[in-house]
């Protein structure tokens, strides 16, 4: 991905050190540079808004899909078990950050993601982009019940990724490989299709809702379009 920084950024050992901090010691970028939503479990695609996620006051704007087309900002989605999901352009400069649970999938997110970029920048824009999965509760930990399993196979290709669960009416859901199925379902090339990082549940290295309940922090995936793409 030329001109493209893509991160999934874990739990800091550092106390009281969040990942926007790290943004600027890592990364070398403001941490207001990253625009994030407040998530709501939605299938809602917004474009990126000067402000967004912007210092002080946090994120404002509902949504859990933000994509950008302008150099020198970035797009960021926070989760603990759900997915984060990155795309970006081979040659636009155009990214995007999705905030994936099993909700949001349930309900189409990807593939509205999909629709309003290709509405914007033309229907040829899924065989050009990238998508990358990253961590997230798989199938080794992640049980749910009958009516969220139902909701999961409605995701094109989930019903392959989920299995039943030692307990009456009970299933493992693997929401890293039902994102991955719908990137594809939609459009995008299979090759350039990836999972990345292991289940946070199970991975202590990442914060995961399901272990550490309320009191877990979250992970900040995010991608940003340098501004060096442009020469600037
Ligand atoms: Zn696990």
């Amino acid at each position: 991905m030329p001109g493209v920084y893509h991160a999934f950024l874990g739990a800091d050992p550092a106390a009281g050190r969040g990942p926007r901090e790290r943004l600027r010691e890592v990364f070398c970028l403001p941490p207001d540079a990253i625009c994030t939503l407040k998530q709501v479990h939605s299938a809602t695609v917004l474009p990126f808004e000067p402000g967004d996620g912007g210092f002080p006051g946090g994120p404002e704007r509902e949504g859990d899909a933000l994509w950008t087309a302008a150099p020198g900002t970035g797009v960021g989605v926070h989760t603990a078990d759900c997915v984060p999901i990155l795309l970006a352009h081979g040659e636009l400069p155009l990214a995007a950050a999705i905030h994936a649970g099993w909700r949001g999938l349930a309900a189409g997110i990807v593939e509205e993601t999909l629709r309003a970029l290709a509405r914007r920048h033309g229907e040829n824009v899924p065989a050009s982009l990238r998508a990358v999965a990253g961590p997230c509760a798989r199938g080794c930990c992640y049980e749910v019940g009958e009516e969220t399993a139902e909701a999961l196979l409605s995701v094109p290709g989930g019903c392959d990724r989920l299995r039943r669960g030692k307990a009456q009416g009970k299933w493992m859901a693997d929401l890293q490989a039902i994102a991955l199925s719908a990137l594809r379902a939609a459009g995008i090339p299979p090759d350039r299709v990836e999972g990345l990082g292991p289940c946070t549940v199970c991975s202590t290295g990442f914060h995961s809702f399901r272990r550490e309940k309320s009191l877990t922090g979250r992970q900040l995936s995010f991608i940003y379009i340098c501004d060096s793409l442009h020469g600037n």
